[in-house]
């Protein structure tokens, strides 16, 4: 199959998916093991693409003495970007009250892990990077590889062919993500398939969806101001950039995302057509795109304010202009500890929840089409990195080439 031929066989794979779990119900899980495939080749690039590139990244940028600022740059955009979509979510949800009315009727706390900032601080760091590595811990493995690639610089010219070495790893892992693209129209159809299977089918789960209809649209709705708007607008404005072919060459990053709901999986992909289609600087990329999958996710933060402010509505709690600030420092922080998995949205939230002494167990009123929504959020997750990275590079310009 030829390369342009990718995006509308994956946007056939959305469908036919859709299609075949809605109809075949439970019978759709008999392909679900396509579907776990897929997942696995794609996880399994995760660790050794983000550890090379991460450590190439930082040795080539540190060199060119761009470092620093591509860091502020990066940071400055990720919180930026994450507060505007908090707020945005926060709009959204006080215009419409989805919750207002709804009874989260003695539902029973669902089992999620509770998280604290403690917690969040204390994923960045490990005492084995190997358990880490195993246990799919992304951001030690992320943090020492940038401690690495800084030393590596620091080690001058004998260091050269260590760092060779990541810069050509890099580039034969982002190969092996290219090859793989090509069995992804059957891959995303399995996974689709396989949930919607799951969920009972699509007569079932669309019933689910209807109870807590305003609930889904505000989120969507947000999600949409914040793709659809915000985030073209910043790009347009910052970049100059076409927002619509930008997106467009980001095709199949995108329809993955949605697929897999998991900005780790997808990251291979987005790395490879940022820097391929969209002409991002590779170590610009290579910085940006896997640290924004861990730490960067204005889909997640807006979803949890839509969804803790739901919360309150239904429970007949009144949030303060207090309360709402707190939602938007809280559900920054929690974004920035969800992992780039499906539904680690869901587990961070109990500490906004927690933050504005809402019930935990709320959250069971909305367990039911998380998993749909995880997918939408993951979208603008991984499409808010990608912005960030272009942003980043086109104002890292002149640092790279000197003044003009
Ligand atoms: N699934 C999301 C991601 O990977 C995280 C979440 O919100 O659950 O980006």
């Amino acid at each position: 199959m030829k390369e342009k031929y990718l995006l509308p066989a994956m946007a056939v794979g959305v469908f036919v998916g859709t299609a075949w779990g809605w109809v075949g119900g439970e019978a759709a899980l008999s392909t679900a093991w396509i579907g776990d495939l897929f997942l696995d080749l794609l996880r399994v690039l995760v660790l050794p693409l983000i550890f090379c590139s991460m450590v190439d990244a930082v040795a080539g940028l540190y060199r060119m003495g761009s470092f620093n600022r591509i860091v502020g740059l990066t940071f400055s955009w990720y919180l930026a970007t994450t507060v505007i979509a908090v707020t945005t979510g926060l709009v959204v949800v006080s215009v419409f009250e989805p919750g207002v009315g709804v009874s989260l009727g003695g539902s029973s706390a669902p089992s999620v892990p509770t998280t604290s900032v403690q917690n969040i601080v204390g994923s960045l760091f490990t005492d084995n990077l190997f358990e880490a590595a195993v246990s799919f811990k992304v951001l030690p493995v992320m943090l020492f590889a940038l401690v690495f690639g800084l030393a590596l610089s620091s080690a001058g010219e004998r260091a050269e062919p260590v760092r060779n070495f990541f810069g050509a790893s890099t580039a034969a892992l982002l190969r092996m993500v290219h090859w793989l693209m090509f069995v992804a129209p059957l891959g995303i159809a399995a996974l689709l398939a396989a949930h919607l299977g799951k969920a009972g089918g699509g007569a079932a789960f669309f019933a689910e969806v209807a109870a807590i209809g305003k609930y889904c649209f505000c989120v969507v709705l947000g999600l949409g101001i914040h793709g659809f708007i915000v985030l073209p607008i910043l790009l347009k404005l910052l970049t100059g950039r076409s927002p619509l072919r930008y997106a467009y060459n980001l095709g199949e990053a995108l329809l993955t995302a949605f697929s897999t709901a998991s900005s780790s999986a997808t990251l291979a992909l987005t790395m490879d057509l940022s820097k391929k289609r969209n002409s991002v600087r590779s170590d610009t990329a290579s910085f940006v795109l896997p640290l924004g999958a861990t730490v960067n996710m204005d889909g997640t933060a807006l979803y949890e304010a839509v969804a803790v402010m739901f919360i309150a509505q239904a429970s007949g709690i009144e949030v303060s202009f207090g309360g709402q600030v707190l939602i938007v420092v809280t559900a920054t922080l929690a974004s920035i500890g969800a992992a780039g998995i499906p539904q680690a949205g869901l587990v961070t939230m109990v500490l906004v929840l927690e933050a504005v002494g809402l019930p935990a167990d709320g959250i069971s009123a909305i367990l039911a089409v998380d998993w749909l929504l995880d997918r939408f959020r993951t979208t603008v997750n991984v499409w808010g990195d990608a912005v960030g990275a272009g942003v980043v590079d086109a104002h890292s310009e002149d640092v790279l080439h000197g003044p003009v």
